[in-house]
């Protein structure tokens, strides 16, 4: 056998440990080094590691059946995943159409919402306004709506020319204004936008409801969704939330959207809603978005092999009963607000820590080279690198979260630990991100 490197490595000439096991918040490498899992991986082990009801849960469904096909079959797991999902949801999203990460569950909610107009009759409207700052995936439908500059400038040619609006970052205000009751002007941006483009030719406006990946947990001001989702009513335009990073308990609510009181036409889920257990994820679609396409073509144009196994719905079914047989989503707004106050605290500390934000236990931290200009560090130190790897080093795992836009934004952090943790782990936590930018000051 040659001795090949595994593509899978994101640095190829880096050495990364290899994992050995895990334990609710803990990680254990094969030098029995211990991790705090201080990002729930990217985001996702929203209930720690090696759960017994979930590991029993997903024996007991493999020994009935793990595999069929879903023009073949139906399954009681994903019929009842299905259910759950519409009871645990607000309002009348009631349709789940199940898919295999993220970026399948925004390309499909897309391609729904260019289906909807189509059933009636309108085959004009085939573009999504998305958000500059914003990340919905790594296919080409879902990097053509991301405003991830790192990630899309390799493909750029072959992207679908998809306008973009600024994202509501208020630690940087697009429009200079300093305080939170900006959302008009964001409102009316969209609103130019629309204009310009003709709402003749837009399907829909798709957005993270707290900017993951691309900026580091960035909360808008109160009032920004419903005024978006205004605009987006006034122009007869889709609002696709894409909740994959906050959806299923990570920020206090099921979904975010419910802390503005918004809810949106088409919904996407992915990480937290298996827990990292299996690869699942699901476009979540209104009554109101389903019932033309109920009327024409009764049938939904997408779907993967794996769409709907059984396997995958047994054990992300569990794993929404556990969240809510433990109240995790209670825990993850009380544990949040004690995390963010203490992160809060810490950065007093540290002249280059400039923002603490964040929602539930969906928190992120942003860096500068000068607090009061926040001037944000030179991209070649690569800040958000040497913070994850001292961290690393300290046993602390957190995430990256930088759209790496020269000038706009800086190096971000996003800290997400388990749903699950308790608060000794959270003191835990924040003593070993402490030394980690302890030891990043006498650098
Ligand atoms: N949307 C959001 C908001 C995300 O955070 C991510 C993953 N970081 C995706 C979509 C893509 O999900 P996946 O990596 O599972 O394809």
């Amino acid at each position: 056998m040659k001795n090949r490197s595994y593509l899978i490595k994101p640095e190829l000439e880096k050495e990364y440990p290899s994992v050995s096991y895990g334990s609710g918040v803990y990680l254990y490498d094969c030098n029995n080094k211990k991790y705090l899992d201080g990002s729930s991986g990217a985001v996702t082990a929203s209930i720690g590691h090696g759960i017994p009801e979930i590991l029993e849960a997903m024996n007991e469904q493999a020994k009935k059946v793990s595999f069929v096909y879903r023009s073949q079959f139906t399954s009681e797991p994903a019929e009842a995943l299905a259910q759950k999902l519409s009871n645990i949801f607000p309002g009348d999203l009631n349709w789940s159409f199940f898919v295999n990460s993220g970026s399948e569950a925004t390309e499909t909610a897309m391609k729904i919402a260019i289906q909807y107009w189509q059933e009636r009759g309108i085959y004009t409207k085939n573009k999504v306004i998305s958000r500059w700052m914003s990340y919905h995936g790594i296919t080409m439908g879902a990097l053509s709506m991301s405003g991830h500059v790192k990630r899309r400038e390799r493909f750029v040619p072959l992207l679908n020319d998809f306008p973009t609006v600024s994202a509501p970052y208020c630690y940087r205000c697009p429009f200079w204004e300093n305080h939170m009751e900006c959302s008009s002007l964001f409102a009316q941006e969209l609103e130019r936008a629309i204009l310009r483009i003709g709402q003749e030719n837009i399907a829909a406006f798709i957005a993270e409801p707290i900017i993951g990946a691309a900026g580091g947990a960035i909360v808008p001001p109160d009032n920004y969704y419903r005024e978006m989702k205004a605009v987006c009513e006034k122009y007869h335009i889709l609002f696709i939330a894409d909740e994959v990073m906050t959806g299923v308990g990570r920020t206090g609510a099921m979904l975010a959207m419910e802390h503005w009181g918004v809810i949106p036409d088409i919904v996407s889920l992915g990480k937290g809603m298996s827990a990292g257990y299996t690869p699942m994820a699901a476009t979540i679609v209104s009554d109101r978005i389903m019932e033309p396409i109920l009327l024409g073509s009764k049938s939904i144009m997408a779907g993967h092999t794996y769409s709907a196994n059984p396997q995958s719905a047994a054990i992300s079914l569990a794993v929404i009963e556990y969240i809510e047989k433990y109240n995790l989503v209670e825990n993850a707004k009380k544990m949040g607000n004690y995390l963010n106050d203490k992160l809060r605290e810490l950065s007093k500390e540290f002249g280059f820590v400039g923002d603490v934000r964040g929602k539930g236990l969906l928190i992120g931290i942003e860096f500068v080279s000068n607090k009061q200009t926040k001037k944000p560090f030179d991209r070649e130190i690569n800040f958000t690198n040497l913070v994850i790897e001292r961290a690393k080093e300290e046993g602390l795992l957190i995430y990256p979260a930088s759209a790496g836009v020269e000038g706009v934004n800086g190096d971000a952090v996003i800290i997400a630990p388990p749903l699950t943790i308790s608060k000794d782990e959270v003191d835990e936590l924040v003593e070993r991100f402490k030394e980690t930018l302890s030891r990043l000051t006498l650098d």
